[in-house]
């Protein structure tokens, strides 16, 4: 080992759902939205001018942030905006969490919670869901460092309802609580109305879902202007210019266009609801979900072994070789096609 590598910061990398690139594949594996973004965004898109690409763009984000905050009703100054709910939360992370006493959130959650907090040398523990996968708010009345989970929760799709998240915050006043809403206009109720109640929560979002955008990475979070004012700081400390001008430009494209988002989102769930039918009929087994994604065991046969054969059929979705979910599939709503395309197979596959 060379001397240098003593210096070196040590992290175990979060592992992203694979993006193969196979033509007629069918893509259920990370969540992504079948849809295309709204209309206006390719309109923007080919409007776009090219050479203001020589300048640095807008630092503050400001014409995205003021979409946002006339969406939601909030001020401005209550809005950041960042690469991807996961620069956001990343931010927050380094912003938020820097006590000394563990940070909380679920044993089953969205996987790059513990990353950050290791990266950023950060103490967490995490708390058990039930055997319902539903997290159970006394469990957060331990000390801790700061507290966050995904509402729906991820891989589940598990919705806490409001008062649930409520007690939460409630009972934690000394610390951050940050809500990932990543699912959450899926068909759950946003923590967003809190804000007026509670100086220490932060609401994060994403336009990578419901709103079409994962590639153009957006993500923000709305709280309190105090709790947004450290947060840029940081930012700010960190990299001044984060959100490219495509991307600003896009972003508000997206926001403007409430009927197209809704009629997008509708869609979607609908197909969630009809699949969870097809799936029961099949043996599956699933908590509810109220996201873009059914997490989904079967009885007789295992996931892994589902998982590849799916996969050799070009049908991808996630699976995780880990203590409590490794007999699921996580499996992202697509198209009414790609869905009747994987209920087809499951059924041959099944009847095997
Ligand atoms: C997808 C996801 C994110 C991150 O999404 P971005 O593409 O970075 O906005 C954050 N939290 C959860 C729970 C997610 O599932």
């Amino acid at each position: 080992m060379g001397k240098w590598e003593e210096n070196v910061r040590r992290c175990v990398p979060y592992v992203a759902g694979e993006q193969p690139d196979r033509k007629n594949m069918i893509k259920l594996n990370t969540n992504e939205c079948p849809y295309p973004p709204a209309p206006g965004v390719e309109r923007a898109r080919r409007e776009m001018d090219t050479d203001s690409f020589r300048l640095y763009p807008n630092p503050d984000v400001k014409p995205l942030v003021e979409a946002l905050a006339e969406y939601y009703h909030v001020k401005p100054s209550q809005v950041f905006v960042g690469v991807g709910s996961d620069d956001v939360i990343s931010m927050a992370f380094m912003t938020f969490f820097n006590g000394t006493k563990p940070i909380l959130f679920p044993d089953v959650t969205y996987s790059f919670y513990d990353v950050w907090a290791d990266v950023y040398r950060i103490p967490y523990r995490t708390v058990p869901l039930d055997e319902n996968w539903r997290i159970r708010p006394e469990d957060y009345r331990q000390e801790n460092g700061g507290i966050i989970f995904p509402n729906p929760n991820a891989p589940t799709g598990v919705y806490e309802p409001l008062d649930k998240v409520e007690e939460i915050i409630r009972s934690n006043p000394d610390v951050v609580v940050m809500v990932d809403e990543a699912y959450i206009d899926f068909g759950g109720e946003s923590a967003l109305p809190l804000l007026e109640k509670y100086e220490n929560l932060l609401v994060v979002q994403t336009f990578s879902k419901s709103r079409a955008m994962a590639g153009m990475r957006i993500g923000y979070c709305i709280g309190n202007e105090k709790l947004i004012g450290y947060l840029n700081d940081v930012r700010f400390s960190v990299n001044s210019y984060t959100m490219n001008r495509p991307a600003q430009i896009l972003g508000v494209e997206a926001v403007k266009d409430d009927a197209y988002f809704k009629a997008t989102t509708a869609k979607i769930i609908a197909t969630r609801e009809r699949v969870k039918g097809e799936l029961k009929k099949l043996g599956f087994t699933f908590p509810d979900s109220k996201a873009n994604f059914i997490f989904a065991s079967h009885a007789a046969k295992p996931a892994k072994e589902i998982f590849q054969a799916l996969r050799n059929a070009d049908i991808f979705v996630r699976y995780w070789d880990k203590p409590r979910i490794n007999n699921s599939l996580r499996i992202t709503v697509g198209t009414d096609e790609e869905m009747d395309k994987l209920i087809e197979f499951l059924k041959n596959y099944l009847a095997e």
